[in-house]
């Protein structure tokens, strides 16, 4: 190549990059303020999951959740998540609310997921109170025959304090991915979606671990944006942790469980029937939902 020629090259080749450079960052710049208005994306449906709950009057399996010493945990998940569910409607416009149990009776893991999967739920929020088991110790009964005899007695760990923010587990499997495949839009319309329903089909499981990473992703980002606000509010935090759970694992939606404290601790229990502590759960649980709210609906992602 001559020597023109070359410089004809750069001169061209930088002029391009210049014109390159130019127009993506005018591009992102205009990106940047078009997903503020543009965006379609908006965070409408909230499922609010109340844990446990007391036999069916027609029987069937269920789910008492832990005891403190004068309550159960499952009548206070319900007043809190009645109360969150007043203050969400209240406080986040344009949201609505669906509620996976509004009686004292247990509603059955799958039920739960299919309310909220049925409603396209855009966020996953369930209710529960911790509990440490009890320990076992021997303690000495009396002597026999210049030996002392033990027996084994169970004593209540009173030691938990505090929330936990819970998330799934990236390893589930089988049920999560058919929610994933029956809710999640994968396709334009309903027939190509059901074209691609075949979880062997290398396409599909692309997506689906694609809404996985999504989910967990968000799920991650949502639990450590509700445990900053009870950090805030001076609460004990144990913080996140990721745990294969039934009812989060069947949900295709970013999804936390919030543990509000431990129902076996003294100080925990009165604030968790506190109206005050009730108050300040939902507070900072709404908080949470609110920057989360704001931060999804101003990315394309
Ligand atoms: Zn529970």
């Amino acid at each position: 190549m001559k020597i023109k020629a070359l410089k004809r090259l750069i001169y061209g080749l930088s002029a391009f990059v210049i014109c390159f450079l130019f127009f993506s960052f005018k591009s992102q710049a205009s990106t940047k303020t078009d997903t503020l208005v543009n965006n379609g994306f908006k965070i409408k449906t909230i499922i609010v999951d109340a844990g446990h709950g007391n036999k069916r009057p027609e029987g069937g399996r269920y789910s008492p959740g832990a005891e403190g010493a004068y309550s159960f945990e499952r009548n206070v998940t319900l007043a809190i998540a009645q109360k969150l569910q007043a203050a969400i409607e209240k406080d986040i416009e344009g949201v609505k609310v669906i509620m996976t149990r509004t009686t004292p009776y247990d509603v059955p893991f799958q039920t739960r997921s299919d309310i909220a999967n049925q409603n396209k739920g855009d966020l996953f929020i369930s209710i529960h109170c911790n509990a440490l088991p009890n320990h076992t110790v021997r303690e000495a009964v009396g002597h026999k025959k210049g030996k002392t005899i033990y027996r084994t007695v169970s004593v209540p760990d009173h030691s938990g304090r505090g929330v936990l923010m819970l998330v799934y587990d990236t390893k589930r499997t089988g049920p999560q991915i058919n929610a994933l495949l029956e809710n999640a839009e994968i396709g334009d319309n309903g027939q190509e979606a059901q074209q691609t329903k075949d979880a062997d089909d290398p396409i599909t499981t692309i997506m689906i671990n694609q809404l996985k990473n999504k989910y967990r992703k968000q799920s991650i980002h949502l639990a450590d944006l509700l445990n900053n606000e009870f950090i805030a509010d001076g609460r004990k935090s144990e913080g996140l942790r990721e745990q294969v759970l039934f009812v989060l694992d069947h949900t295709a939606m970013p999804s936390v469980l919030v543990e509000t404290g431990y129902i076996n601790n003294p100080t925990d229990e009165d604030f968790l029937n506190s109206e005050d502590g009730q108050n300040e759960i939902v507070d900072a649980i709404v908080r949470g939902i609110k920057t989360y709210k704001k931060e999804a609906e101003q990315t394309t992602e």
